[in-house]
């Protein structure tokens, strides 16, 4: 039977990515989304072509009843839900700590930090089996010293709730991980005023070059999948070898 899947900022880079390869396995795929509409649209399209039936949520992760509302209506249309990808997540300029304001702070930690645990609780509520892939970091064993130490920390925190939630959730027969990657060529970058750091970065990682959004969703397929009905409560790095 087909899995359904609910996604967390579905509509690009490696929500979007995962959305299409869960769609090529004939899975139905509810793709959250913040602002772009028009990108969250091309996904659905994009999963449909593939063999898939998606539709798009808008809803900000931040806000309790957006994340419930999107619960609500994934197991409306698609009658339960098997597995979530929480991947929603931002970054801020680059800055030391002694020059972040607490805006940029709570920005951050409201979305990666808030808003994860938002998305895993109400899945931890609804679920009665299935797979929660948590997108954390390879921040979150670096640090990224004189980048973002406050989005570091915030994938520190995931990674804690991955290993907490997996304890939680075992007898549930729900599994929990987490899927860290390291320097990926997304949008997220340009968002951060870096529009070059995936390719700055990536000459100097050890496999030579940056990685994509779909080497990260091959990671998170497994994961979601029956194949990986053992693991739990474990971290993938997809990050190139630091
Ligand atoms: P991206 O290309 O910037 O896409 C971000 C996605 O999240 C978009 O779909 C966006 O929706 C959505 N989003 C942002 N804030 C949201 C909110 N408050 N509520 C709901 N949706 C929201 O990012 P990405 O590079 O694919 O990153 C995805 C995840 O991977 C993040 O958690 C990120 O921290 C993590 N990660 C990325 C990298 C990397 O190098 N790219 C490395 C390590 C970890 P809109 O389209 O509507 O804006």
């Amino acid at each position: 039977m087909a899995k359904t899947i609910l996604i967390t900022g579905g509509s690009r880079g490696i929500g979007s990515a995962s959305a299409l390869l869960c769609g090529a396995q004939g899975w139905n795929v509810a793709i959250n989304y913040a602002h772009n509409t028009d990108a969250a649209n091309a996904t659905v399209a994009a999963v449909e072509a593939a063999g898939g039936k998606a539709f798009a949520a808008q809803g900000d992760i931040r806000d309790e009843a957006s994340v419930i509302a999107l619960f609500d209506r994934t197991v409306e249309v698609f009658g339960g839900i098997d597995g979530v990808v929480n991947n929603a997540g931002i970054v801020a300029p680059k800055s030391t700590l002694a020059e972040m304001d607490i805006e940029r702070m709570r920005r951050v930690f409201d979305t990666n930090i808030l808003g994860a645990y938002l998305v895993a609780r109400e899945a931890a509520r609804r679920m009665t089996g299935g797979s929660i892939v948590n997108v954390s970091s390879a921040a979150a064993r670096l640090g990224s010293a004189n980048e973002y130490v406050d989005y570091a920390g915030s994938k520190g925190a995931v990674d804690t709730m991955t290993t907490g939630l997996a304890a939680e959730l075992a007898p549930k027969r729900i599994r929990v991980n987490a899927v860290r990657p390291g320097v990926i060529a997304t949008d997220i970058h340009a968002s951060g005023g870096q529009p070059d750091r995936a390719e700055r970065i990536g000459s100097k990682l050890p496999l030579g070059r940056a990685g994509t959004a779909e080497e990260v969703a091959e990671a998170i397929i497994w994961l979601l999948s029956d194949k990986a009905s053992y693991v739990t409560g474990a971290f993938v790095d997809v990050s190139g070898g630091r």
